[in-house]
C-alpha cells in the first residue's frame, strides 16, 4: 500500500497564554501527530503534557461523541433540538433577535464570549453587538481571567499593555512570582524559569501563593500568605523599601505622580503588621522587600539589579484584583524596577487569546484597539471606522453581571460561544437559573459536552483547534497565526463566519445605523445587502484581521507594519508594529514615558481590604480553587484523553492532614463541601501544601463529576457551584479564589 503524503501546518497551542508554536503532522485529513516549533520565540521547541497531546484529542473517531456536528434548534422549551440547515437556523435566529431588540431594546440581548477565541471571532462578535445591534452587551470569560490585569496596568501605566516580553526571565536577577503556580499553569514559561536559574543560580526566586505549590518548592522564599491578604504584603514591602532607602527617588520624581499619598497609605502597614494580616513572617516580608528592591541579596540601591514580577490569577480573581495589580506595579515604579530587561510587572496571561479579545475591545467596557468607551472622541472615531452613527455610551453587563439581568428578564436573549459558563461562572445556582429564564438561549459551540449545551434553544456547531485560521497574541503581545490542518467534522463552522452571517440576516431586518455615507471607510466594498453595502462584508478570517489592524493605527498596539504575509515571512511578531517598523517591540516604557494626559505613571493608593467573604464558625475553611496541570478548563478537549488524567485521575479536596485527624477523618474519605451557595460531595485528599483551615478544588470538573446541589435544590455542580458572584468593582472580575465553606462527613 503505498503511503499517503504526510503535511505540516505551523500553527499555535490553544491552551494556555504561553502561547506555544506547533507543528501539526496529519495524513489524509487526520491529525497525526504536534510537536513543538522550533522557531516560536514562546517556546523554542518544546511542548507540555497538554501541547503535546493535542493530536490525540483531535482524533476524528472522538467527534461522534463529543463534538456538534449539525445546526439544531427547539421551537418549545420542552421539546429536544431538531437538526436544521444553516440558512434555516441563522435566519430564525435573525427574527428572533429582531423581534427581542424591537420589542426590549438593543440592552435585552447579550453576547458571552471566550478568550478561546481567535481574535477575528472576536472582532466580528464585538462589531456586531455595539456597531450593528447598538448595545455594549458583549462580554466573555476573559472577565474571569485577566480583567483585573487591565485595571491595574490602566490605572497605574495608562494602557493596557503589559511590558515584558519572556527573555526578560533571562536578563532578570530576582524573579517575584505571585498568584501563579507557574509550573503548572503556565509550564513552558517556567522550564524557562529552570533553565534561568540554573544558569545563573544566585538569581533569587520567591512565591506568594496561599498553597505550596510546585512553583513555591521551586522558590528560594515563599511567602504562603493568607488568602487575599496581598494588597497588606505588597503595601508593606514598599513601607519597608521606604524605610530603608531602597526607593528610586529619581524615578519616582521623573517620571511618575501620585507618591505622596501612597506613602502616606502604607506609613501604617508595618511588616509586623503585615505579617498579622498576611500570616507570614516579619522576617520573611522584609527579605522579599529587599529581593525586589534591589533584584535580590548582596546589592546596594546604585548597584540595582533587575526584578521580574510575574502574576496570574492569585491576583486578579479577587473582589480587590485591580488593587492587587496596581500594589503590586506600585513597587516596580517605587524602585525603577521598570523598563529595562530583565525588569517589569508582568502579567501571566491565562486564556490562550484573552490578550486579542481585548486588542479588539471584545468587553462589555472596552472599545476597539484600546479605546475607552467613555471617551465621546474614541466612540466617534470606532463609529467611523465601523460605518455606523455611533456606539453606545454606557458600560454594558459584565459577565456576572448579564447573567443576574438575564435571571432578572431583563437580558432575554443570550448568545454564549465557546465558552461554558454553566460550568465556569461563580455561583452556578444562579447561571443556571439565568440560562431557564431567558427566552433565547443560543449555544455555539464546538462541543456537545459542554454543561451550556443542556440550555442550548438553538445550538450551532463551530470548528475548532486544528480547523480554524486566525490569529492569538499570548501574554507577551506576540501575534502568531493559528492554521488549519483538516477540514472541520460535519457541518462545523467558523465562529467569524457565523457571527457575520448572522449579522447580515440580521442587519437587514433592523432599522438602518449606518452613517449617511453608508459602510465604513475600511470595510471592503463588495458584498451588498439589499442594495448596500453591508458591515460585514468578509469572506476571509485574514480580510477581519486587516480591518482590526486598521483600527490600531495610531494607538499604543499600533499594528498596521504588520501583515499576514510578514507573519508568513517572519513569524511571530510583537505589538506595537507600527507602519514603517521593521519589527515588533520586546519591552515598553524603556524611555520611562508613560501613555497618560503627563507621560507619567501614577501610583495607585488603595487601601486593603479583606475578602469578601469571611470564614466564620458555620463556614469555617477557605476554599480555593485552581488549576492542575494536566486538564484544561472544563475538559471539553483534554477529558477525551485518557493518558493527561495520570497526573490526577479525578477530582478531590485537599485539606491540611492536621485538619482531617483532628475530625476524625482518613485520607480518601468522602466529605461533603458547603458554602452559602450549595455543596458538593468529594474524597478528602491530605495534602501538606495548603495550612490548617485551607481547601483547594480543582476548576475543571464539572457537574458531570460532581454530585451536588444548589442552594435552591437544583442537582448536578460543579465547584463553582460552592464559589460566590461578588466581583471587584473596577475590573468587573469575581473572586474565584476565595469562598468560606463547611465540610462534613458525607
Ligand atoms: Fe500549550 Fe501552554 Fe503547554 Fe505551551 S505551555 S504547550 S501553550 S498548554
Amino acid at each position: 500500500v503505498p503511503e499517503r503524503a504526510a503535511h505540516e501546518t505551523r500553527s499555535t497551542c490553544p491552551y494556555c497564554g504561553v502561547g506555544c508554536g506547533v507543528i501539526v503532522e496529519s495524513v489524509d485529513g487526520r491529525i497525526t501527530g504536534v510537536r513543538g516549533d522550533p522557531d516560536h520565540p514562546a517556546n523554542f521547541g518544546r511542548l507540555c503534557a497538554k501541547g503535546s497531546t493535542l493530536h490525540l484529542s483531535a482524533a476524528p473517531e472522538l467527534a461522534p461523541q463529543i463534538r456538534a456536528l449539525h445546526p439544531e434548534l427547539r421551537t418549545a422549551r420542552s421539546a429536544p433540538r431538531q437538526a436544521v440547515s444553516w440558512n434555516d437556523a441563522l435566519d430564525h435566529l435573525a427574527r428572533r433577535f429582531a423581534g427581542i431588540i424591537a420589542e426590549h431594546g438593543p440592552d435585552s440581548v447579550g453576547f458571552y464570549i471566550s478568550g478561546q477565541m481567535l481574535t477575528e471571532d472576536y472582532y466580528v462578535f464585538n462589531k456586531l453587538a455595539k456597531g450593528l445591534i447598538g448595545t455594549n452587551n458583549v462580554d466573555t470569560n476573559s472577565r474571569l481571567c485577566m480583567s483585573s490585569a487591565v485595571a491595574g496596568y490602566k490605572q497605574t501605566l495608562g494602557a493596557d499593555a503589559p511590558p515584558c516580553s519572556y527573555a526578560d526571565i533571562d536578563d532578570a536577577s530576582c524573579l517575584f512570582i505571585a498568584g501563579s503556580n507557574t509550573a503548572w499553569a503556565h509550564p513552558i514559561v517556567f522550564r524557562r524559569i529552570e533553565q534561568a536559574k540554573a544558569a545563573r543560580p544566585a538569581m533569587r526566586l520567591i512565591v506568594v501563593d496561599p498553597r505550596r505549590t510546585e512553583t513555591a518548592e521551586f522558590a528560594d522564599l515563599h511567602l504562603q500568605l493568607l488568602p487575599g491578604t496581598d494588597v497588606a504584603l505588597f503595601h508593606a514591602m514598599l513601607h519597608l523599601m521606604i524605610w530603608e532607602d531602597l526607593i528610586d527617588p529619581a524615578y519616582i520624581a521623573a517620571h511618575t505622580t501620585g507618591f505622596n499619598a501612597l506613602r502616606e497609605l502604607v506609613r501604617d502597614m508595618t511588616p509586623a503588621k503585615a505579617a498579622g494580616i498576611c500570616g507570614l513572617r516579619e522576617a520573611d516580608i522584609a527579605t522579599a522587600a529587599r529581593w525586589f528592591a534591589l533584584g535580590g541579596p548582596g546589592a546596594a540601591a546604585a548597584t540595582r539589579r533587575p526584578t521580574l514580577s510575574m502574576y496570574c490569577q492569585g491576583l486578579n480573581q479577587s473582589s480587590c484584583g485591580t488593587a492587587k495589580n496596581a500594589a503590586l506595579i506600585n513597587l516596580h515604579l517605587a524602585c525603577g524596577q521598570i523598563g529595562k530587561p530583565g525588569a517589569g510587572p508582568f502579567s501571566l496571561t491565562g486564556q490562550p487569546n484573552a490578550m486579542g479579545g481585548r486588542e479588539v475591545g471584545g468587553m462589555a467596557n472596552l472599545l476597539s484597539a484600546h479605546r475607552d468607551l467613555s471617551n465621546p472622541d474614541h466612540r466617534a472615531e470606532v463609529a467611523r471606522l465601523w460605518g455606523v452613527d455611533d456606539v453606545p455610551a454606557a458600560r454594558g453587563k459584565t459577565a456576572v453581571e448579564m447573567f443576574e439581568a438575564a435571571a432578572r428578564g431583563e437580558v432575554k436573549a443570550l448568545w454564549i460561544a465557546c465558552t461554558d459558563p454553566a460550568q465556569s461562572l461563580p455561583d452556578q445556582a444562579l447561571v443556571r437559573r439565568a440560562l431557564e429564564a431567558a427566552e433565547l438561549v443560543v449555544v455555539q459551540e464546538a462541543y456537545v459536552t459542554a454543561a451550556t449545551v443542556a440550555y442550548a434553544d438553538a445550538l450551532l456547531p463551530a470548528t475548532t483547534w486544528g480547523e480554524k485560521e486566525g490569529t492569538v497574541t499570548n501574554s507577551e503581545r506576540r501575534i502568531s497565526r493559528v492554521r488549519a490542518s483538516v477540514r472541520a467534522p460535519g457541518l462545523a463552522r467558523h465562529d467569524w463566519a457565523i457571527a457575520a452571517d448572522f449579522a447580515t440576516r440580521l442587519e437587514a431586518l433592523l432599522p438602518r445605523r449606518a452613517a449617511p455615507h453608508g459602510a465604513g471607510p475600511m470595510a471592503p466594498s463588495g458584498r451588498q445587502l439589499g442594495g448596500r453595502p453591508t458591515l460585514f462584508p468578509y469572506t476571509c478570517a485574514e480580510q477581519v484581521w486587516n480591518e482590526h489592524r486598521e483600527s490600531t493605527r495610531g494607538r499604543d498596539l499600533d499594528i498596521t507594519g504588520l501583515s499576514w504575509s510578514i507573519l508568513e515571512r517572519d513569524g511571530p511578531q510583537q505589538w506595537p508594529y507600527p507602519e514603517g517598523a521593521r519589527g515588533g517591540k520586546t519591552r515598553l516604557y524603556e524611555n520611562a514615558t508613560y501613555p497618560t494626559a503627563d507621560g507619567r505613571a501614577r501610583f495607585a493608593a488603595t487601601p486593603y481590604a479583606p475578602v469578601a467573604e469571611a470564614c466564620d464558625a458555620r463556614h469555617p475553611f477557605a476554599l480555593t480553587t485552581g488549576r492542575l496541570r494536566d486538564q484544561w478548563h472544563g475538559m471539553s478537549r483534554t477529558g477525551s484523553v485518557p493518558r493527561l488524567f495520570g497526573h490526577a485521575p479525578e477530582p478531590c479536596i485537599d485539606l491540611n492532614p492536621a485538619d482531617l485527624a483532628r475530625r476524625g477523618w482518613s485520607d480518601g474519605e468522602l466529605l461533603r463541601v458547603s458554602s452559602r451557595r450549595g455543596d458538593l460531595v468529594l474524597p478528602a485528599r491530605a495534602s501538606d501544601g495548603l495550612r490548617s483551615g485551607q481547601a483547594f478544588i480543582a476548576m475543571h470538573w464539572g457537574a458531570e463529576y460532581l454530585a451536588g446541589r444548589g442552594a435552591e435544590g437544583q442537582a448536578r455542580l460543579g465547584v463553582n457551584g460552592l464559589t460566590l458572584p461578588v466581583f471587584d468593582p473596577q475590573s468587573f472580575q469575581p473572586e474565584l479564589k476565595h469562598a468560606a465553606v463547611r465540610l462534613e462527613a458525607a
